[in-house]
């Protein structure tokens, strides 16, 4: 594992059972080295569980073993599997209170798509099901208890106006012709983006590049064709929509990102390595604004029991 740096000593007891962020941020430091294998999704680790022998891998660990034959060719028993970081939760989401209500009336979220502040800067493993498990009953007996209350989100016009919206924005980039973007190409930019600039360590430098990168990005979005404009399943213009969300939510992780000069949870910075709880203990709120960059304001963090504390892992449970 990677060399002491300003953000603390890699952890070599607990290898690869280590917590996800920081088994993420080993395999920076191994970069850094020169240590990655390089494989056509980008540098990679080898993860070697051969000591496990076939029969502990068939038992405990099936559907990893038979994910890296159908997608690596490559079994687990015999051979090391090249691994690396991705995205596996979204810290932050939708604002949700704990009855999974969001500030406007009759919207409730639950899952990954919310934010319940439940998770902190981090979340703990293996507690995104159980989340999903409580505020998604939550969700559904608050939208029971809305609905039986009698009230209404909006009038009647203003849903139909929204309705409206809506269709014209899918009409529109059906109808849309003589663009040259295409969605698979600006993911692949995004992706790199957020990747290269906005990923397991951060600086106020590469943060600032990725907000230009992809204002520049949500601009070229708008020249977008589509090459299916049929109305039956037509994945093309699901990816097209989804790729308008996704841009909104990164340029909502690096605005927040860059305007957070600290370091807490997974959220890393190189040039401001501390946790700063006198500044920054608090939620960040990204505003949407349909033309430009979200706005980024704070809301409280809500303590009750548990008090903000060192993380530290010297006991070695993680
Ligand atoms: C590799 C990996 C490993 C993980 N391991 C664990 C673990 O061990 N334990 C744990 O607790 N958590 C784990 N998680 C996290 C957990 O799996 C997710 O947080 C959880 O599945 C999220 O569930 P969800 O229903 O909120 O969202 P999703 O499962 O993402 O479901 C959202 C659904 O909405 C659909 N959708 C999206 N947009 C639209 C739209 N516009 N209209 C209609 N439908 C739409 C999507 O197609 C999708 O089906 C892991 C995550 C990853 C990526």
């Amino acid at each position: 594992m990677g060399p002491e740096t300003p953000l603390g000593k890699p952890q070599l007891k607990t290898m690869e059972l280590g917590p996800r962020d920081r088994v993420s941020q080993a395999f920076w430091h191994e970069q850094r080295k020169g240590n990655a294998v390089p494989t056509q999704w980008g540098d990679s680790m080898l993860l070697d569980m051969r000591h496990l022998g076939e029969k502990t891998i068939n038992e405990r660990l099936p559907l990893v073993r038979d994910m890296s034959i159908s997608y690596m060719g490559v079994d687990p028993v015999t051979d090391p599997v090249p691994v690396r970081p991705v995205v596996h939760y979204m810290m932050g989401g939708i604002h949700t209170d704990i009855k999974a209500a969001t500030p406007l009336p009759g919207l409730y979220a639950a899952g990954e798509c919310a934010c319940v502040s439940i998770n902190g800067a981090n979340r703990l493993g293996s507690n995104s099901l159980t989340e999903l498990l409580v505020f998604g009953r939550r969700a559904a007996l608050s939208a029971m208890e809305y609905l039986q209350s009698g009230a209404r989100p909006a009038g009647d016009a203003a849903l139909a106006a929204l309705g409206t919206a809506a269709q014209a924005r899918v009409r529109e980039l059906m109808q849309r012709s003589g663009g040259t973007e295409t969605v698979a190409g600006l993911r692949k930019e995004m992706m790199h983006t957020m990747e290269l600039n906005a990923g397991i360590y951060r600086t106020g430098e590469a943060l600032a590049e990725a907000c230009a990168k992809l204002a520049d990005l949500r601009r070229r979005y708008r020249g977008v064709q589509l090459h299916d404009k049929t109305n039956v399943y037509n994945t093309d213009l699901l990816q097209a929509l989804e790729l308008g969300s996704m841009l909104d939510c990164a340029e909502a992780v690096t605005q927040s990102a860059l305007a957070r000069k600290e370091s807490r949870g997974a959220h890393q910075r190189l040039d401001f390595v501390e946790r700063d709880d006198k500044n920054y203990l608090r939620h960040s709120l990204a505003v949407y604004h349909p033309s430009q960059a979200p706005r980024v304001d704070y809301c409280d963090v809500v303590i009750t029991k548990s008090q903000p504390g060192v993380r530290d892992y010297s006991g070695g449970h993680e």
